[in-house]
C-alpha cells in the first residue's frame, strides 16, 4: 500500500485532488467545501481521490452507481447505495 499524505487545502471548486506531480501523491481535500457536507458525502469524496490515487481509476460514467462520478450526489444517494458503491471501486 503507498503512502498518501492528505492536506486540507484551497481548490477551485473542486471537492478534492489526487495531485500526482511530486515524488509521492497527496490527496487535496477542499476545506471549505469539506465543511459543508455530510459524512456520507465526505466519505465519497475520500474514496473517489483514493481511486484516483490507490486503484489508478478514472471517472465513471453519470448513468453508473460509482464513487468515480464527478459530481457530488445528495447525501442520501450515497447512503442507499453504500455496499453497491464500495464493490464498485474494486469491481469497475
Ligand atoms: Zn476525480
Amino acid at each position: 500500500m503507498p503512502e498518501i499524505a492528505y492536506v486540507l487545502g484551497p481548490l477551485d471548486g473542486k471537492a478534492g485532488q489526487c495531485d500526482q506531480r511530486g515524488p509521492s501523491k497527496v490527496i487535496i481535500i477542499s476545506e471549505e467545501t469539506w465543511a459543508n457536507l455530510c459524512d456520507a458525502q465526505k466519505k465519497s469524496v475520500v474514496w473517489h481521490e483514493l481511486g484516483h490515487c490507490v486503484l489508478g481509476r478514472s471517472h465513471a460514467d453519470q448513468a453508473t452507481i460509482s464513487y468515480m462520478i464527478p459530481d457530488m450526489a445528495p447525501c442520501g444517494f450515497y447512503e442507499t447505495n453504500d455496499a453497491e458503491l464500495e464493490l464498485e471501486m474494486f469491481n469497475p
